[in-house]
């Protein structure tokens, strides 16, 4: 080797050396960005979820045993298809106009299918407060309650006996009678419909705004009682005058109906599919044109 090679030898070496150096510095360099990159963004990711399901663990309290908060909360249907709105929202304006279709005193076996068929032409649905005693009446109107509910529509409860003596002795209202009366009410609908069912919305006879016109002293108990058990009580706000005075032909039920509606936003309508109530029955598609050439959207009760 001349001295010449030797010192080209050592040169090369001297590059390589440097070469595999900057290399090896590149890598460790690319590394170290990598980690912090990764560092950074895991750590964003993981803090939010980790801090929410601290928070959840934080607020949410444990469920307790036989709260009829939580069982009732679970336990709403009371129709097939959801499009109701809860009872105490059902008067909240929000520019729309809403009209909810109430039928109380079925079922009957003569008059709700009549109501049943004219809903289901004007794909419509309404909520049907029922009477308990009425209800089990016999094979035909439990097959009626089922078609109420088989076609979307809302259920309710009207009491078992709809008997103003028992209900009201004296003028006042029996809370554990109405309430006894409300739960049976309540466990043949179960019966039907299985136990997840619950008829929330409540039609007092005669209405609540009855009990608070003759300062009904038992009020106070009685909002309670519908309170603890999570019913929600609800009357109406216009009305066919179906159900008292001389017998209306249907054309006066509809005016009456139109008159009462006026120009709410939010209405509840009350009329009667019970027996005897055809001309009722025969109303029904005027008062629904009326309603959808006036701009009103039909909702349900829940
Ligand atoms: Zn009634």
């Amino acid at each position: 080797m001349t001295s010449v090679e030797v010192k080209r030898n050592k040169n090369k070496t001297k590059r390589t050396i440097i070469r595999v150096s900057i290399r090896i510095l590149l890598v460790l360099l690319l590394i170290s960005a990598l980690i912090s990159i990764k560092d950074t963004y895991f750590s964003k990711k993981l803090n939010r979820p980790v801090s929410a399901a601290n928070s959840i663990k934080k607020h949410t309290p444990k469920p307790k045993k036989n709260n009829p908060i939580v069982k009732n909360a679970v336990v709403m249907r009371n129709q097939k298809t959801d499009d109701g709105v809860k009872v105490e929202d059902a008067f909240v304006k929000d520019g729309k106009k809403t009209a909810y279709l109430t039928f109380d005193d079925g079922p009957s076996t003569t008059v709700t299918p009549k109501i049943l068929d004219t809903l289901k032409q004007y794909n419509v649905h309404a909520t049907f407060f029922l009477i308990g005693k009425c209800i089990e009446e016999n094979n035909q109107s439990i097959n009626v309650v089922r078609r109420i509910y088989d076609e979307g529509n809302a259920i309710g409860n009207h009491s078992y006996s709809h008997d103003m003596r028992i209900l009201f002795p004296n003028n006042a209202i029996n809370v554990q009678t109405f309430m006894g009366e409300v739960d049976k009410t309540e466990s043949i609908l179960k019966g039907i419909f299985g136990q997840d069912f619950f008829a929330r919305p409540l039609r007092v006879p005669g209405g609540y705004m009855s009990r608070q016109h003759y300062n009904d002293p038992n009020l106070g108990k009685f909002d309670k009682a519908i309170k603890d058990d999570n019913f929600a009580s609800i009357d109406w706000t216009a009305y066919g005058f179906d159900a008292e005075g001389r017998p209306k032909n249907y054309l006066e039920i509809f005016n009456n109906i139109k008159r009462t509606v006026g120009n709410q936003q939010k209405v509840v309508i009350l009329m009667h599919d019970t027996y005897g109530k055809e001309q009722t029955a025969k109303a029904l598609p005027l008062v629904i044109q009326y309603l959808k050439a006036q701009g009103y959207e039909f909702k349900t009760l829940k």
